[in-house]
């Protein structure tokens, strides 16, 4: 009887799944629902037929770059692989991925699990599945509702941890990562040897400054960026963890490379919060017996995901996508566009709906005064979507000069306006219910430069 309500569990959700995607949706959480809703159990027995290991992956920001980096050096590395979808990553979504790999028969195996997932969700997941490792990307304080939350969290992520006997790959250079020291556990450091892009100064959001032995404010030597970095606490002398996976000679001109141990690290990606993600992939590459050639070969091939610094040629000028979601998010976006080489010219969407978030004062929390010193080299900001005003408010405050400001609330005239800026670095950023119809805008834009490119060399050619 078990085992035919296991099987229509399975067939329920398979057959969601292929219908959500013939209606077009991605049908991320709502067969794994069903399906559970059918046979409670169906992800345990799912999940305890990885044979090699189970990774869950967590921590502010970061996680779905990182999974996405692992998974691809996983898959070159040829082994079978369940991972699941961004925004799906709830015990709902983490058994539609478990569904979608398993064949008709549920019987199937996998070599690997890559579950990512977000922290509050990694005691109840440890609950219903068997994992082997744990990788926290950083802890950064990312919602006002969860303000002041994250030490309990991360109190019953080692709690789990321990309990589970988890082997942990963490970031030495997040003060935050001590909080798992304990000769119970194995744990796996990475961290970056200084770089020429380090600041002696943060100006961005600071969680995480004190001691979390003797509570004292840590002293920091330098910063790589928000928290991350080399710090010494002046009351109890402890320092950053050694690092077993140390990333060097870092480089982002425009797109980040680095060494590690005698491996090198090219890629797709900009901005340092990408080189941390690229080197919490390669330290659990590593650590699950990866081969470098193997990771090497996957990071210089991925391509990032929509929003995540995704780059378009429109009219033979360089743009780039990027999704905002967090004041954390801001400052690293922030910080990427400064390190380009180049005039900018820069749009901001701003939308209310539900995924967005309701309440957008903590625009009010991010960095945007990155943007004035000098008024570096910012040639103009279009301000657009629901809450255009809000943030042309917001960046006007930050000391951009009003010249510089442009509301336009309708997405596709404010890129356009953008596009026909002076600049020579376009950056379009969005917040969640604003990225999609952008990237349509853009794709659009670029496909039809593309044409009017080949068009002459066609009637050229015929
Ligand atoms: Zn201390």
């Amino acid at each position: 009887m078990n085992k035919l309500r296991l099987m229509i569990a399975i067939w329920a959700g398979k057959l969601v799944i292929i219908l959500s995607r013939l209606l077009g949706n991605q049908g991320s959480a709502y067969p794994g629902y069903l399906a559970r809703r059918i046979y409670p159990d169906v992800l345990r027995v799912l999940s305890s037929r990885v044979e090699r290991g189970t990774v869950i992956i967590t921590g502010t920001n970061g996680k779905t770059t990182t999974s996405n980096l692992l998974a691809s050096a996983i898959r070159e590395a040829g082994f079978r692989l369940v991972h699941n979808q961004a925004g799906a990553n709830m015990l709902a979504g983490i058994t539609t991925a478990f569904i979608n790999a398993a064949d008709l028969s549920g019987k199937n195996s996998f070599d690997y699990a890559l579950l990512e997932t977000d922290e509050a969700n990694v005691p109840l997941l440890l609950d219903e599945i068997k994992a082997d490792y744990l990788l926290v990307t950083n802890f950064f304080r990312d919602q006002l509702d969860r303000y002041g939350e994250l030490d309990t969290m991360i109190g019953l992520i080692r709690e789990a941890a321990l309990k589970h006997r988890l082997e942990l790959v963490l970031n030495a250079d997040d003060p935050l990562s001590k909080a798992f020291q304990d000769k119970a556990l194995i744990l796996h450091f990475f961290s970056f040897a200084p770089t020429i892009y380090d600041s002696l100064r943060s100006q961005e959001s600071r969680e995480g400054r004190y001691c979390l032995v003797c509570g004292q404010e840590l002293i920091y030597h330098r910063f790589h960026y928000a928290q991350l970095g080399k710090y010494t606490c002046p009351g109890c002398g402890q320092v950053n963890p050694p690092a077993e996976y140390l990333g060097e000679r870092l480089r982002m001109e425009p797109l980040v490379e680095f060494e590690v141990g005698s491996a090198i690290i090219r890629s797709q990606y900009q901005g340092f919060f990408n080189a941390y993600n690229l080197l919490a992939a390669f330290a659990m590459s590593k650590t699950l017996g990866i081969g470098e050639p193997v990771i090497e070969k996957a990071f210089a091939a991925f391509r990032p995901q929509a929003g995540r610094m995704e780059y378009f040629e429109i009219q033979g000028k360089p743009c780039w996508l990027v999704l905002v979601k967090n004041p954390t998010g801001v400052n690293q976006s922030l910080s990427a566009v400064l390190n380009g080489r180049g005039s900018k010219n820069l749009f901001f969407a701003l939308n209310d709906n539900a995924q967005d978030g309701r309440d957008v004062s903590w625009i009010w929390d991010a960095d945007f005064e990155l943007l004035e010193p000098g008024d570096n080299d910012i040639v103009s900001m279009v301000c657009s979507g629901q809450r255009s005003g809000d943030i042309a408010v917001r960046v006007k405050y930050a000391g951009l000069k009003a010249d510089k400001i442009k509301i336009i609330p309708d997405l596709a005239k404010g890129i356009k306006s953008t596009l026909e800026g002076k600049g020579q670095l376009y950056y379009i950023l969005c917040t969640y219910t604003a990225l999609f119809a952008a990237r349509k805008i853009m794709v659009d834009l670029q496909h039809k430069s593309i044409e009017k490119k080949e068009k002459p060399a066609r009637a050229a050619g015929s």
